[in-house]
């Protein structure tokens, strides 16, 4: 499913500092459209980093990156109209806990004036049954479990009709009784087409679900290629020594 012809993201020679401290050092890769890519490393290697400078959530000190032919750093472009393409789903839901489900699907489009309330709480009511709790539209965040909330939170980022979804250690902060249920929503997004970016420990679903595997140390990628190349067959001494330790 993978279109080569289509470059969704563009990143070179990415470079993002916090003061003085080099986070990451000279990122260079692309992702195509369909492209499922997940992105693995040992904790502070910089994958959140480098997911939000994506988004523009963390600005790059340094390099280029191209989003559906915008480039993002350019002071000219419009960061709202590229965020709208970007869904971005967390470790931590963030859903408001005071709205019920169906507001908090329908807030955003709303209130950015993306589609009437109408139009928008039918979108919502089709994503809630995309994933599979079309019977929660009334409930609030606190009567569901982690799963479910993780699932409303991936309800809610394609609500905004993206093109590519973000996703930061999705289920990292839930039972794991639960993991399968969001890795099987995340499994049929691939299925359909999306374009993902994965931040995972996930590593039957890296190897399962993912076209391109990244994985990054000290700020820099170190290695990447296919499931098969990098998890399978690891050339680098510290790809390996990674492995090792998760697997
Ligand atoms: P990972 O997601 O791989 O665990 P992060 O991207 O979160 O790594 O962090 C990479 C490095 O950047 C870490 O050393 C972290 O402490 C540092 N860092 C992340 N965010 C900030 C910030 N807002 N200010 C200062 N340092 C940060
Ligand atoms: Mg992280």
């Amino acid at each position: 499913m993978v279109d080569k012809s289509t470059v969704k993201i563009k990143v070179e020679h990415l470079n993002k500092k916090f003061g003085s401290l080099e986070v990451l050092k000279d990122i260079s890769t692309e992702v195509y459209g369909g492209e499922v890519v997940c992105v693995i490393g040992p904790s502070g290697s910089g994958k959140s980093t480098f997911l939000r400078c994506l988004n523009r959530l963390e600005k790059a000190s340094a390099g280029l990156i191209v989003v559906d032919g915008e480039e993002i750093l350019s002071k000219q472009v419009n960061i709202n109209h590229v965020r709208e393409k970007i869904g971005m789903v967390f470790q931590h839901f963030n859903l408001f806990n005071n709205l019920n489900i169906i507001d908090n699907l329908t807030l955003a489009p709303v209130e950015l004036g993306k589609c009437s309330r109408e139009e928008a709480t039918e979108r919502a009511k089709k994503m809630l049954e995309r994933v599979g709790l079309e019977d929660k539209a009334n409930s609030f965040p606190s009567q569901l479990s982690g799963g479910q909330k993780q699932r409303v939170a991936i309800a809610r980022a394609l609500c905004m009709e993206p093109d590519i979804m973000l996703f930061d250690e999705p289920t990292s902060a839930l039972d794991p009784e639960m993991v399968g249920e969001v890795l099987q929503v995340m499994k049929s997004l691939a299925a359909d087409g999306m374009t993902m970016v994965i931040v995972t420990h996930e590593m039957g679903f890296a190897r399962e679900v993912a076209d391109r595997v990244i994985f990054m140390d000290g700020g820099y990628i170190v290695e990447e290629g296919t499931p098969q190349e990098v998890l399978l067959n690891p050339k680098e001494e510290r790809t390996i020594d990674f492995l090792n330790k998760v697997l």
